[in-house]
């Protein structure tokens, strides 16, 4: 019986793996063409009206005026008309700060000795879908389980499941006992430190190259403290200026973006003199770090969403936070929309990013609302969760605004987002890649 159900087995593996190959011999061209009744191709522009994208095989071939019929595709077959003529399309967006593979849960340090990286990676899936669904059709991953992550992110450009694209930091780097090691455990439980864990120079070279090594597509350090890490050390610098100069030079020679976690003003500033692309969270920056943004031309990622998370479980979940986590929840919190108002009104480039993770995922759009809340234009929140986010990621040339050669990643919105932003908390449209996920 046992041998009978092996057999079975060795011969659907190579039935399913000549499907396969039959499958990618026989791929056709897909086509497509949408109705568009409102259309903000390039979040910088105006909106124009009655317009029709043709996509081809995941990418825009062409963006015309009017409405047009299939018969008017030169070449095309088999054309699959979407009518969005009631809608507001726009590029699909663009989360530039998620931890995709896990979602915020009490009993965290029994999960860090318990999960496995497959677990991770198939929990990750699901949360990955659900932040597409929300209208977000490409994330930087910015610290997580790396083989988890890498897997999720290969597996989604494989077209294996349905997710938006992935750019993926590996493992955060992280000064020891830092915000980004295991920190409160028995020292045989994680006694030796994870590969992005680094002190002094040379030695967090050998972390940022590690995580390239291994797959890494931009590279996330901490450089200060943070507010989830279960240990009181602050939030302030962690890193040294030199530590902090040799990361990102070791990842810039290597073609990678670097993010610093970064919430006291000491790290900030160090991070920004070091030369990252972008500062996350940026809580207690103030005019010397301006000046500093400007001068270098780095982005701000502001994750409001994750200041209003910790605030809410600190304050109505007494408990689910260990006392040090509390206290500095109650700090950080309240003062990032504050932050991020003086950084915008002050011209320092914003790219949208929310944490999710630290909120559930899925509820992405909630960081639009609230950086119109902080003081953001409609219109200046839709450009850094757009143009501004693809600037930051490198990825200008493929995402962040609808034209021809540019990926087929599209949304819409029932109402007008330049006038009501919570119109996007629930997309009526979501296509990634040329493959719709929502309609
Ligand atoms: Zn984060």
């Amino acid at each position: 019986m046992l041998r009978k159900l092996f057999l079975i087995a060795i011969v659907s593996g190579i039935n399913f793996g000549a499907f396969s190959v039959t499958a990618l011999a026989e791929k056709k061209d897909t086509w497509s063409i949408i109705h568009a009744g409102t259309l903000l191709a390039d979040a910088r522009n105006a909106p124009t009206s009655q317009q029709s994208i043709v996509v081809k095989n995941g990418k825009i071939l062409d963006i015309r005026k009017g409405y047009i019929a299939p018969s008017e595709v030169a070449g095309g077959v088999n054309i699959t008309v979407i009518d969005l003529k009631d809608q507001f399309v726009m590029a699909g967006m663009i989360d530039s700060h998620t931890h995709v593979t896990g979602e915020r849960e009490a009993h965290s340090r029994e999960i860090a000795v318990t999960r496995t990286s497959s677990e991770y990676a198939l929990a990750g899936s699901v949360y990955a879908r659900r932040i597409l669904n929300a209208g977000f059709t490409t994330i930087r991953n910015v610290g997580g389980p790396r083989e988890a992550v890498f897997a999720l992110r290969n597996s989604i450009k494989k077209g294996q499941i349905l997710g938006p694209r992935i750019v993926a930091g590996g493992l955060t780097i992280s000064p020891l006992g830092g915000h980004g090691d295991h920190n409160g455990f028995r020292p045989d439980v994680f006694g030796t430190p994870h590969s992005g864990i680094c002190n002094g120079a040379d030695d967090c070279r050998r972390a940022v190259r590690n995580q390239i090594k291994y797959g890494a597509d931009m590279i996330k350090y901490v450089a200060t403290g943070g507010v989830l890490s279960q240990i009181a050390t602050g939030t302030g610098q962690q890193f040294t200026d030199e530590e902090q100069n040799a990361i990102v030079q070791a990842a810039h020679a290597m073609g990678r973006k670097v993010a610093a976690h970064a919430h006291g003003k000491g790290g900030i500033d160090a991070a920004l003199r070091a030369g990252v692309d972008s500062i996350e969270h940026g809580s207690f920056l103030d005019k010397g770090s301006i000046k500093l943004f400007k001068k270098t031309g780095a982005y701000l990622v502001p994750t409001l969403l994750a200041g209003a998370t910790v605030v809410d479980i600190a304050t109505n979940k007494p408990g689910f936070f260990i006392p040090e986590v509390e206290a500095k929840a109650k700090l950080v919190g309240p003062v990032m929309a504050k932050a991020l108002y003086s950084a915008y009104n002050a011209g320092v480039k914003i790219a949208f990013g929310t944490d999710s993770g630290v909120s559930v995922h899925g509820v992405n759009g909630r960081e639009l609302v609230l950086m119109v809340k902080a003081g953001m234009s409609e219109k200046d929140v839709l450009i850094s969760a757009t143009v501004n986010a693809a600037d930051l990621m490198g990825l200008a040339g493929t995402i962040g605004t609808l034209a021809a050669g540019k990926a087929a990643d599209i949304i819409a919105a029932k109402g007008n987002p330049l006038t009501d932003i919570s119109t996007l908390l629930s997309p009526s449209f979501v296509m990634v890649g040329g493959v719709t996920a929502v309609e």
